[in-house]
């Protein structure tokens, strides 16, 4: 089994209603967010996956985060906050749907808030 990964970033601010501590005001981040997919099988050159084309599926999902105010995000209304845990979770069910079927399955996606913290999400 591989897993291949690759990485980017996104800047955003967001707020976390019911949170008692200064998150509950609105603040800004720059994310970092890996993105993992595993597969069983290699190709004839020896590859999986291209890792340009996990990054451009990446880019396109964090696209719609950037320079967003998380909390006006459709998939934040719903009673979710945009914490780095639910924010995880946006990245992996809509890489799943760019990348699952096939030989390749995405595996986790982290999400770092900080420089030294992170919330991975794996099924
Ligand atoms: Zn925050």
């Amino acid at each position: 089994m591989w897993e291949i990964c690759v990485e980017d970033t996104f800047s955003s601010a967001h707020q976390l209603i019911g949170y008692e501590g200064k998150c509950e005001r609105l603040h800004g981040h720059n994310w970092r967010v890996v993105l993992c997919v595993k597969c069983k099988e290699i190709n004839d050159i020896g590859i999986c996956v291209d890792f340009k084309k996990l990054k451009f599926i990446l880019k396109n999902i964090l696209e719609d985060l950037d320079h967003k105010i998380l909390n006006e995000v459709p998939f934040f209304k719903e009673g979710r906050n945009p914490s780095a845990e639910n924010i995880s979770l946006f990245i992996f069910e809509r890489a799943k749907e760019e990348i699952n079927g096939g030989k390749v399955f995405v595996s986790s996606v982290k999400v770092y808030e900080t420089e030294t913290s992170y919330v991975e999400f794996k099924e």
